[in-house]
């Protein structure tokens, strides 16, 4: 059976997560000093690491013999049985798939009993946000004075919603988007391990889309791996996206920036003819117009831009034949157009009106 990239390599220890030193490093210490708390609140966007991070410090506070840096061992007696899903001193509720009511009832009857495997029981409670409000006071009754041996940690992406009754009783850690510099790390590592090969340049883009969700990027990873079967390449990574590639956007902005319009509708209707998002399109637009300026800037050679040294030559002459003010002009008309674009219902036509907007007054006369 094929297994997801992002569950075959879920973190198995607090090195693994990547990206919330500023919450593992905490845990850890929590561990060595023997200050477990009773109740935790992980928050963030979704693919952060929240439950993975739950997951490997409910094994960590059970470990016979933790690791130097506090993780679990994996290998001691009550590591092994913790694994197995069917254990039940680690609990997980999602409350998103139900409103909890039964789950929590349930947990309240249980929670008095004694761990069967290690030290503590814990709880995990996923989209804690989502439990009914009968739900939600059972627990605070039972976070109000939890047995010695219970530990919960609630994750929510959305912690806005959460009483403050909830609130003041929790530890709360705030997980952060992950950089796509770390991303791009673990996936690459994760191909050099699942034997994928793979362009550097690829992983960059798989890792960019994920936008600061692990689980996202990796999910993107998935589908690349197996739409190029195994040998990832950027364009094949482009194809899987959806997106335009930097020529493409090129050959757009500069049609639109020289004034020939005939080109910008010829090569736009390709784009849309294949089916890419518009959205995106458009947004690519942007930043190939941003792209423009700073190499007019800071020249063609500053480092602050990433393409390839042709199309960087090409760019670089377009910069220098068109006006600053030409080129901030149209980076601030399609900008502007990126939160309407989400609820148009011509996007095509409003990116074409845009590009026809920023047409000189003489060409637009005739
Ligand atoms: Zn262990």
């Amino acid at each position: 059976m094929y297994l997801a990239l992002y569950r075959k390599f879920r973190p198995a220890t607090f090195q693994s997560i990547i990206g919330q030193q500023h919450i593992t490093t905490t845990l850890k210490n929590q561990i060595f000093n023997q200050q477990i708390g009773h109740a935790y609140l992980f928050c963030g966007s979704r693919g952060t690491g929240k439950t993975s991070c739950a997951k490997v410090f409910a094994r960590a506070i059970n470990c016979l013999s933790p690791l130097k840096d506090g993780s679990p061992c994996g290998e001691c007696e009550v590591c092994k049985k913790l694994q197995q899903s069917n254990n039940i001193d680690i609990f997980e509720i999602d409350a998103a798939s139900n409103n909890g009511v039964d789950e929590i009832r349930d947990l309240r009857e249980k929670i008095k009993y004694a761990p069967t495997v290690g030290k503590y029981k814990v709880y995990i409670i996923d989209e804690v946000h989502m439990l009914s409000a009968g739900a939600f006071n059972a627990l605070l009754k039972t976070l109000e004075e939890p047995p010695a041996h219970a530990v919960f940690i609630l994750a929510t992406t959305e912690v806005h919603k959460l009483p403050a009754t909830i609130l003041s009783r929790v530890m709360r850690f705030d997980f952060k988007l992950i950089s796509t510099q770390d991303i791009a790390q673990n996936i690459s590592n994760i191909f050099d391990k699942s034997n994928i090969k793979y362009q550097p340049s690829a992983v960059g883009l798989i890792a960019s889309a994920g936008e600061g969700s692990m689980r996202d990027a990796l999910s993107i990873a998935d589908m690349c791996a197996s739409f190029c079967n195994n040998n990832i390449t950027y364009d094949g990574v482009i194809e899987v996206l959806g997106i335009s590639n930097k020529e493409t956007i090129f050959t757009l902005i500069s049609s639109i920036l020289n004034q020939d319009i005939q080109k910008f509708f010829v090569e736009f209707n390709k784009v849309v003819a294949m089916g890419k998002n518009l959205s995106v399109i458009s947004s690519d637009l942007t930043k190939g117009f941003r792209d423009l300026l700073v190499i007019k800037s800071c020249g063609k050679d500053s480092g602050l831009i990433d393409y390839k040294p042709e199309l960087l030559d090409k760019m670089a002459e377009l910069a220098s034949g068109v006006s600053t003010l030409k080129i901030n002009k149209a980076l601030q008309a399609f900008s502007k157009i990126e939160t309407e674009l989400k609820y148009a219902t011509n996007p095509q036509l409003l990116i074409e009106t845009t590009a026809l907007g920023l047409l000189d007054e003489e060409v637009k006369k005739n």
